[in-house]
């Protein structure tokens, strides 16, 4: 991730689902014919090898917990009726990550919860597409109206998908600096070319104070989620199964890139407004773009706020906050 995000390779509008904690989870918690049938498809990066993942609800995003979708079992399938919305890549998916009730008789709505994998060619889901703010269409609205899914496809244990989920939820944040990282890297080097290029007041904007510590300053920060990435990947590998780590490293990455796309409008000035296709447009529009999307980006996969609970909780032994 690190590297396909450096050299620019199509993200999270071509699915970053797979690599980034489908594959992982089914590793954990699939069926051998789970991880015999998707796992090599996920790796050959082919079309059908493209995931999304459908959790959020017009009345579930940070309060997971209140998903309505539901997965009434019959002999040999689920019949899935129910509503999805902000799910990034379902346009191109091959299949779809999907959280649904599959038991509303529960004392607590963490529990009933089941996970299960949708082929996005069975009949009955309807794709509505969203842009967002930045013109850019990544996320949809998913309808299902009796949509067959068959029992094989559960993952994990029937109603107990809470924990599974949290576990792949945790994969899913991990993903997040990776994927940001060698983009970011990419961005900074292009800021320190430019103003090594350019004047500003008839002096090279490389010999101006200010300027040069905002640099270094977004540098030591991408060194360090660097290392934070790092970290879990080791971890990880070694069996260790990250817990507050992945939301620290979402929050963390979240702040990086909020700094480093504010310190590029502050080095182009008024040439980061401009769009990419615009002539006044400087290196070639990445710095617009970027404003535009680290607001929605520190909302994918939970909020800072979700993050920052997560981390009080299991690093500091705050108690629940809700
Ligand atoms: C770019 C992008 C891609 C996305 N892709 C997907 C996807 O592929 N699949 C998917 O299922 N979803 C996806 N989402 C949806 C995302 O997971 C939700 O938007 C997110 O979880 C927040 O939910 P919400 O929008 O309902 O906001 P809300 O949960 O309503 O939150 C509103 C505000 O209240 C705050 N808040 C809520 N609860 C608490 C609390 N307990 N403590 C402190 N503050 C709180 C939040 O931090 C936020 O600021 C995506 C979102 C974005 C922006």
């Amino acid at each position: 991730m690190d590297e396909a995000s450096y050299w620019d390779i199509p993200g999270m509008t071509m699915g970053v689902s797979g690599v980034g904690w489908v594959g992982q989870s089914l590793m954990l918690f699939g069926s051998e014919e789970q991880k015999k049938k998707y796992i090599p498809l996920i790796a050959s990066g082919e079309p059908d090898g493209v995931w999304c993942t459908a959790y959020s609800e017009p009345n579930a995003g940070s309060d997971f917990a209140n998903i309505q979708t539901r997965a009434v079992r019959t002999d040999s399938e689920y019949i899935l009726n129910g509503q999805k919305i902000w799910t990034s890549c379902a346009h191109r998916a091959r299949w779809c990550w999907l959280a649904a009730r599959t038991d509303t008789n529960v004392a607590k709505k963490q529990h009933g919860i089941s996970l299960l994998i949708l082929d996005m060619k069975s009949p009955g889901i309807t794709i509505k597409p969203i842009e967002n703010f930045a013109g850019v269409h990544i996320f949809n609205e998913l309808f299902f109206d009796n949509v067959k899914v068959p029992v094989a496809n559960l993952v994990g244990i029937e109603n107990r998908g809470w924990y599974h989920l949290m576990q792949s939820l945790a994969f899913e944040r991990h993903s997040m600096a990776p994927q940001f990282y060698g983009g970011a890297r990419r961005i900074h080097e292009y800021l320190v070319k430019y103003v090594r290029d350019n004047r500003y007041k008839g002096k090279p904007m490389s010999e101006d104070s200010i300027i040069r510590h905002k640099l270094a300053e977004r540098a030591l920060e991408l060194e360090t989620l660097k290392m934070f990435a790092y970290e879990i990947t080791w971890k990880i590998s070694k069996g260790i199964i990250p817990v507050y780590e992945a939301a620290r490293n979402k929050a963390y990455c979240d702040l990086v890139m909020e700094r480093l796309a504010i310190t590029g409008t502050e080095i182009l000035g008024i040439y980061s407004q401009v769009d990419a296709l615009s002539k006044w447009a400087r290196l070639m529009g990445i710095i617009t773009r970027m404003y535009m999307m680290f607001p929605g980006n520190s909302i994918a996969a939970g909020t800072d706020e979700i993050q920052k609970n997560i981390v009080g909780q299991f690093k500091l032994g705050l108690p629940r906050p809700y």
